[in-house]
């Protein structure tokens, strides 16, 4: 249940399109954790669950996470943001923005002061009031949590991701209160009618209908320029989007909770927990014929902190 928010239809594209832009990508670390092995790569047998909420596990059976956000610089749109981070409190009392249960599946959280993304922002000249746009691969508590920091900014969410969110609560994931607030949300609806070849790839004319683009069956051109594509890839939750880049060295592909670890991709293994299994599998089959139709693609998992680690600062 919300309260305070009342989200409206987006009207694509958003103001600022460039005809051939690109976009400067800047991947932001907005805290740490770590997470039981076989959470983020399920195990088989009896004890499987235990082992994935990190019951009974000894000290190695856990993975250091990364908790990842994107600064986007925008020709003409301006700065946008790719998740929102955690909120400044993180750093000194988890519980008190995460809430007890959702904060049960992160172990040893850590965060600085300094990793909110309003500090980061300064911290490179840039003002956080001059965020425009934001735009939610989903509404889990780690991707949502500092979503009160950017109060001008226009927050794009699909509608599944909404709904789910507003409905399932902490056992799922999402803590209302991070994302209760009289905002300007802006609902994708990817489940309208796909137009069939009313977009052919990336020619960025029809940034307003759901168009197929390149491997994936259902995506918005969010300023119309084709530099910024949001892709949907439901699974992990019932409305999770990831998101295309085009930059000056290549696409990017920021691909959220598709999949947190870059194995995941390669040889199909899951994780242990997602709201669809099946939905999930196909958006992984999705995200590989993009690889294979752009071989030359960054592809950025979710919380893959060896993959972190080789990013570069800006892209
Ligand atoms: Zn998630």
């Amino acid at each position: 249940m919300t309260t305070a928010a009342e989200p409206r239809p987006a009207e694509l594209p958003l103001p600022g399109g460039k005809e051939r832009a690109t976009v400067r990508l800047h991947p932001l670390l907005a805290g740490r954790a770590l997470a039981p092995a076989a959470a983020l790569l399920r195990e088989s047998g009896r004890l499987a669950w235990r082992r994935a909420l990190g019951l009974g596990v000894g000290k190695d059976a856990w993975m250091p996470i990364p908790i990842q956000a994107f600064l986007v610089e925008h020709p003409g749109a301006g700065l946008v943001l790719i998740d929102s981070g955690l909120h400044p409190s993180v750093a000194v009392k988890p519980s008190e923005n995460f809430g007890r249960v959702t904060l049960l599946a992160f172990r040893d959280l850590q965060m600085d002061a300094g990793q909110a993304l309003p500090a980061q922002l300064r911290e490179r000249g840039l003002d956080p009031s001059a965020v425009k746009t934001v735009v939610m691969t989903h509404l889990h508590v780690d991707h949502a949590s500092g979503i009160s920091e950017f109060p001008g900014a226009t927050f794009l969410v699909s509608r599944a991701e909404w709904d789910a969110a507003a409905d399932q609560g902490a056992t799922h994931g999402y803590v209302t209160r991070q994302f209760d607030h009289a905002f300007d949300y802006r609902l994708l609806d990817f489940e309208g009618a796909v137009r069939e070849g009313a977009g052919s790839a990336r020619t960025g004319a029809t940034a307003s209908l759901v168009v197929s683009f390149s491997g994936f069956g259902r995506s918005f051109d969010v300023f119309g320029d084709g530099s910024v594509r949001v892709v949907y890839t439901p699974g992990h939750t019932l409305g999770h989007m990831s998101v295309v880049l085009r930059t000056a060295r290549g696409e990017v592909l920021v691909a959220g909770d598709a999949m947190y670890l870059r194995r995941t991709l390669d040889d199909t293994h899951l994780p242990y927990r997602m709201e669809d299994e099946h939905v999930f599998r196909r958006s992984l089959r999705e995200i590989r014929r993009y690889a294979d139709e752009t071989p030359d693609a960054l592809i950025i998992p979710g919380h893959d902190w060896e993959a972190w680690q080789e990013l570069d600062a800006v892209y």
